[in-house]
């Protein structure tokens, strides 16, 4: 009873200050637990929920307050190797860079950084993810066998990528010509009659979390295949939730992903239109217009546990969706066991020509 009261007063001192990342009962370092959603204390078992802890962004009184608290508390850092940079918040340590394993040098604060709007936290456990890694891949008999092992797959990082999330409410319009045709016989005679129809849709669409990765890098194709996220998972940012990951640098601003959003509204509003119309031999779109009517745009992270794999001085890179376990990844192919399978395929053929040369001489 004594132990909760003195939790309370410490955890009001904490409100005051700003977000308090130590445990309340014996000041070691807290970390995130995906699975609870609660920031536990390794020392001594203690968990608290993120209310516990104090002062959220949202809590600061203006934009240039959680500006400036956002700043301070982030930390870059950049890898001399593959040219990563990669933020951090002050209670983590990071030494090794997600992407190529070697040491990376702390380059600063950040300063003037995009302060994100929305995060989703992580859900997927590192244990999780390992086992999801190899649940997948171990049905390539291609994976070399040490990719497997404990050392290996214990570098998987959590790491937030940047994206633009947009909601748009528009007003779509589209034009067509509808064809049905009719045949008929009478007598010795063929009759085709063709109709032409005008046709008109108009829809008001609205457009919910259209998301694009906010980084032009080559790991844009691989953060893209594992999304989608679940819309109500977001949350309001908050620092307290980097606290064990990494999260990645944008360097693509909204106006630079305009261009795409726009493109997947129109691929989507063109689908949604179109199956409206039916009833007709042939269908030929005229026109196709979308009018924005409203835009939010949102900044927001999104977990990926990311193992990044070295193979015949190649590097390999797989995802892990951190929030719905999507897997995705380009796959190292061990020159061994390719070998081996190349020539049971070619055994393989040779039999079955054999077969077939047999049963046909
Ligand atoms: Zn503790
Ligand atoms: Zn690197």
């Amino acid at each position: 009873m004594e132990e909760d009261v003195k939790k309370y007063t410490f955890n009001e001192d904490a409100r005051a200050e700003g977000v308090s990342l130590k445990c309340l009962s014996c000041g070691s370092p807290l970390e995130f637990n995906p699975e609870t959603q609660m920031f536990v204390c390794p020392a001594c078992q203690s968990e608290f929920t993120r209310e516990k802890l104090g002062r959220n962004l949202d809590d600061l009184n203006d934009d240039e307050e959680q500006k400036e608290y956002y700043d301070e508390s982030i930390k870059e850092y950049n890898c001399p190797s593959c040219g990563a940079e990669i933020l951090a918040d002050e209670n983590t340590t990071t030494e090794f860079c997600v992407y190529c394993q070697n040491p990376v040098v702390f380059k600063g604060r950040v300063n003037g950084q995009l302060r994100p709007d929305l995060i989703i936290p992580f859900k997927i456990t590192k244990e999780e993810a390992k086992q999801i890694l190899k649940e997948h891949l171990l049905c390539y008999g291609f994976i070399p066998n040490d990719f497997f092992e404990e050392a290996n797959l214990d570098h998987v990082s959590g790491v937030y990528y940047p994206f633009w999330e947009a909601d748009v409410d528009t007003n779509c319009s589209m034009s067509a010509t509808g064809t049905s045709v009719e045949t008929w016989r009478a007598g010795d005679r063929r009759y085709t009659k063709t109709s032409y129809y005008d046709i008109y849709r108009n829809a008001d669409i609205h457009f919910e979390d259209l998301s694009v990765n906010a980084l032009k890098s080559a790991d844009k194709a691989l953060v893209e295949g594992v999304l989608p996220y679940p819309i109500k998972e977001h949350i309001p940012f908050d620092i307290a939730y980097l606290t064990g990951f990494h999260a990645k640098k944008n360097d693509l601003e909204f106006k630079d992903v305009r261009p795409e959003i726009n493109l997947k509204m129109k691929e989507y509003s063109h689908k949604m239109l179109k199956d409206t119309i039916g009833g007709y031999n042939n269908i030929k779109i005229n026109s196709h217009n979308i009018r924005v009517k409203q835009q939010k745009k949102d900044y927001t992270l999104l977990p990926i546990w990311i193992l990044s794999y070295k193979y015949n001085d190649k590097m390999y890179t797989f995802a892990v969706n951190g929030s719905t376990g999507k897997m995705f990844g380009d796959i190292p192919v061990s020159k061994g066991k390719l070998g081996w399978s190349f020539v049971s395929i070619l055994f393989a053929i040779f039999l079955f020509a054999t077969l077939i040369g047999g049963l046909f001489l």
